[in-house]
């Protein structure tokens, strides 16, 4: 989605994916830094290492405790601190010092995804959501952020609910939280379990406990498969749904806005996603 989005901009600019060790990845960055990129994403499990290595914290990683978007920055003779992109390739203008800024954008993009996906917005919401997991946590998060009326966890391990019930009831006291399924209707149900990437998985929930009738929308956080088991269970029982590639479209296009300064191409970036994911 990247370089689709850098060839409609006209930018001579390259989205490449490298694979990293986790005992190799100051070194990356530093070499990454040392050869001028704009920047880099991390995924699983750097985003956490991430940030005892970056200079400079934005607000965003600060936040949700994790980093998956680094800006590489130069400073002016001004004092300010600009992309790297932004001096003269000719060396003229060159940056009297150089940092890394990490920021994340994991969290908006689901928020946007349900929105233009669900037309759904989150305050006000009873929410169920399943997983706490690196995903599952930010988006509880996330969710408290947007001032949802009341949050209910499930995950198959019990105390890693109860961590996320914790720190949310520390960030966000004034908002309910109850580990376990709630016992009555909920606006939207989001799975953020690994349950439903392979054919033969479980349904993520327990129909006799929760049955799906009981969500009016029911989000999806994996993307491929395009339509998991949960989600033809969740359209069978007549809930809206959608699938994570909205959440996955807006963290990139949020990192394109990061690096180039520019209004990122949303058309052309999911066409491109939905090609390379779905082959259509
Ligand atoms: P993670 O940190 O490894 O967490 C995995 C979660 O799935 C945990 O809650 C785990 O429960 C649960 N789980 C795994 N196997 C299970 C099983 N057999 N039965 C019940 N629960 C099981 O992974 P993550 O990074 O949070 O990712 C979670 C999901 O979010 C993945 O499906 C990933 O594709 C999706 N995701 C989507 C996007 C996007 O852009 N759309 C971005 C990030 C992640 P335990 O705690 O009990 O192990």
């Amino acid at each position: 989605m990247h370089n689709a989005a850098f060839a409609a901009l006209g930018l001579d600019w390259c989205y490449l994916a490298f694979e990293v060790a986790p005992e190799h990845l100051r070194t990356a960055i530093e070499g990454a830094q040392a050869m001028n990129f704009a920047g880099l994403n991390l995924t699983v499990p750097h985003k956490i290492l991430a940030l005892d290595l970056v200079d400079a914290l934005d607000e965003s990683a600060r936040t949700w405790g994790a980093v998956n978007t680094i800006r590489f920055e130069g400073q002016g003779a001004d004092g300010q601190w600009r992309r790297l992109s932004e001096f003269a390739a000719d060396g003229a203008d060159a940056p009297v010092a150089r940092r890394t800024q990490g920021f994340n954008t994991d969290a908006d993009g689901i928020s946007r995804s349900l929105r233009e996906d669900l037309d759904l917005g989150l305050r006000g919401k009873r929410v169920l959501l399943l997983g706490a997991g690196g995903a599952g946590r930010a988006i509880a998060l996330k969710l408290a952020s947007e001032q949802v009326a009341e949050l209910f966890l499930v995950n198959r391990t019990q105390s890693k609910a109860d961590e996320v019930a914790v720190e949310i009831r520390l960030r966000f006291p004034a908002l309910p939280v109850t580990v376990g399924y709630p016992p009555d209707a909920v606006d939207l149900l989001i799975n953020a379990t690994s349950l439903g990437l392979k054919p033969a998985d479980a349904l993520p929930l327990d129909l006799d406990r929760f049955p799906l009738p009981r969500a009016r929308a029911v989000y999806d956080t994996i993307y491929r498969p395009a339509t998991t088991p949960l989600l033809a269970a969740a359209q069978a029982a007549g809930c809206r749904t959608a699938n994570g590639l909205g959440m996955l479209l807006h963290q990139g296009a949020a990192a394109f806005e990061i690096w180039t300064g520019r209004s990122a191409p949303l058309a052309v970036m999911r066409q491109a996603l939905e090609q390379s994911i779905y082959a259509r």
